[in-house]
């Protein structure tokens, strides 16, 4: 039905539906201890979606007492792992027989345009959720190499309590990155949704009880600002705490450890990823696209967005001519038309601060090729034409911040090594892509990026195979692939004498 369905049909159904905004614990949706809530607004028309629970250190201790009493009982833990797996899978089939609500939660709530929510998030939420789910009944533990008189067992166990902080670009496949592996792996999990984007956490909680995954083993709570999130992260009894957000709090997070318990932190954080474009590239209108897809999907609020677009000067004036053609094809229209392909930005905080940005961009003297202006796309929402600047000097802070909007940074380059240098300039370390025809170029060049996640001639490959993170302060530790089991597990050592 969603392929055929309209701006209308999408309009009629977003009317009919009732969001729940009441946090998940143990098994049931609950107000906040003391009953606070705020509001959570569309920023497509600014449209007031539903209140939703306002918790704090009061339902943090709750959801973390249901959450150890879950794990200590067993009833997860000490399942068969072949058996989490089949109601892991079924979590994910209940998410994508829900997808078309679920989708619409995800426009409504963060503004991205339904068809991306639909046929990109949804479908990679279902695929992420079972990928972890296949891979925990085939992860061997190890036997020590020792001695005849000896054995030395290496074996992975649950942590126990896991705190997933995740951010609003991406709600479900944030979120399903961590409660995947976290879940299969045995451990309990609280899920703290960002408040910008609460709505599809707060759904797929009554869906993971649907799956048969037991009362307290995954709970949800929603919070306004550093609230919950704060109380979570200070708990003298969560063991692990994931994050993926913004650099400043995911250092803020380690504080918190070390101010409690020590529990484990794992953050995924900002980026501001190089796309190196040398004029031996394979093929320079693919290379547009794809630099134009990289900073306009989900209207650049993508934690590896080609924000920064570094050219080789020979071919700057040509290729810069494409790839502002390339852009001009995103344009701001209404999230919930199945024909849009940029939607409204997050919320008015998030919108005025990409403004700022194009603001100083101007002042600092980057020359503006294309965009820059908020668009009143729909009366009294969120949205900026995507927006290009060029002569960037790497020293400006539009080449320097992680602006999380639809503007894009070019600067230009002379040399390989030049390309390289201004390439690892930036205190992050996400991602980072090469085009170049060149073999040997594309794997020295690849071997020299200080970055998680390379590309050759490509922007955004790889799946749920490919471990995902950061370098430098991008982040600690990695997503995905088995990799990511390495944050939901400790690792014992149990020598026994013959
Ligand atoms: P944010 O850091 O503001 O918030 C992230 C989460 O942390 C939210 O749930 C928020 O409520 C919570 N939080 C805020 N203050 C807290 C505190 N003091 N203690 C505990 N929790 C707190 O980030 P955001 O605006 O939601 O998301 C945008 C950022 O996320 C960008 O910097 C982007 O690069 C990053 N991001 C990174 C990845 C990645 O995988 N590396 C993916 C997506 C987004
Ligand atoms: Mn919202």
């Amino acid at each position: 039905m969603s392929h055929s369905m309209s701006l209308n049909d999408w309009t009629q159904k977003a009317e009919q539906l009732q969001p729940e905004g009441r946090a998940w614990i143990q098994g049931a949706y609950t107000d906040s201890a003391d009953g606070a809530t705020f509001e959570s607004r569309s920023p497509i028309d600014n449209r007031l979606l539903t209140e939703v629970a306002s918790c704090d250190a009061a339902d943090a201790d709750r959801a973390v007492k249901a959450a150890r009493a879950a794990f200590d009982s067993g009833v997860w833990s000490q399942m068969p792992p072949a058996k989490r797996k089949q109601r892991m899978l079924r979590f994910a089939d209940l998410i994508e027989q829900n997808k078309e609500e679920l989708a619409l939660l995800e426009t409504l709530d963060m503004g991205k345009p339904i068809n991306h929510a639909l046929h990109v998030d949804l479908p990679s939420t279902a695929r992420s959720l079972r990928w972890s789910a296949e891979a925990i009944d085939k992860l061997y533990d190890e036997v020590a190499p020792t001695a005849a008189n000896e054995l030395g067992l290496v074996t992975r166990e649950a942590v126990g309590v896991v705190a997933a902080i995740v951010p609003w670009n991406f709600p479900l496949i944030m979120a399903s990155w961590k409660i995947g592996p976290a879940l299969a792996m045995g451990n309990s999990v609280i899920l703290k949704p960002s408040e910008k984007s609460p709505l599809s956490a707060l759904r797929i909680a009554a869906l993971a009880k649907e799956a048969g995954i037991p009362d307290g083993v995954f709970n949800v709570l929603p919070g306004f600002g550093h609230t919950v999130g704060k109380a979570l992260a200070l708990h003298m009894d969560v063991d692990t705490l994931v994050f993926t957000g913004s650099t400043a709090i995911a250092k803020q997070l380690m504080i918190y450890a070390g101010e409690s318990n020590m529990k484990r932190v794992w953050t995924e954080a900002g980026g501001k990823s190089p796309n190196v474009v040398f004029a031996d590239a394979p093929d320079l209108d693919a290379a547009a696209e794809a630099a134009a897809e990289g900073i306009c999907f989900n209207q650049g609020e993508v934690c590896t967005a080609a924000s920064r677009l570094l050219v080789e000067d020979s071919i700057a004036d040509t290729f810069m001519e494409k790839v502002r053609h390339a852009i001009a094809k995103w344009r701001p229209g209404h999230p919930l038309d199945p024909n849009t392909n940029v939607g409204a930005i997050v919320d008015e905080a998030q919108m005025n601060r990409v403004l700022g940005f194009i603001d100083s961009g101007q002042k600092e003297g980057a020359r503006m090729t294309l965009g820059g202006q908020r668009q009143s796309t729909v009366d009294g929402g969120y949205f900026i034409e995507p927006t290009v600047f060029e002569d960037v000097q790497p020293g400006m802070s539009i080449c320097r911040e992680e602006i999380f909007g639809p503007v894009l940074s070019v600067v230009r380059f002379t040399d390989e090594a030049d390309a390289l240098r201004i390439a690892n300039d930036s205190v992050y370390g996400l991602a980072a892509a090469v085009w170049t025809s060149n073999l040997s170029r594309a794997h020295r060049f690849a071997r020299g990026l200080r970055a998680g996640s390379v590309w050759v001639n490509q922007w955004d490959g790889g799946d749920m195979t490919a471990p995902f993170g950061g370098y430098k302060q991008s982040g600690n530790g990695r997503d995905k692939s088995l990799h990511a089991f390495d944050k939901y597990s400790e690792i014992k050592a149990t020598w026994i004498k013959l």
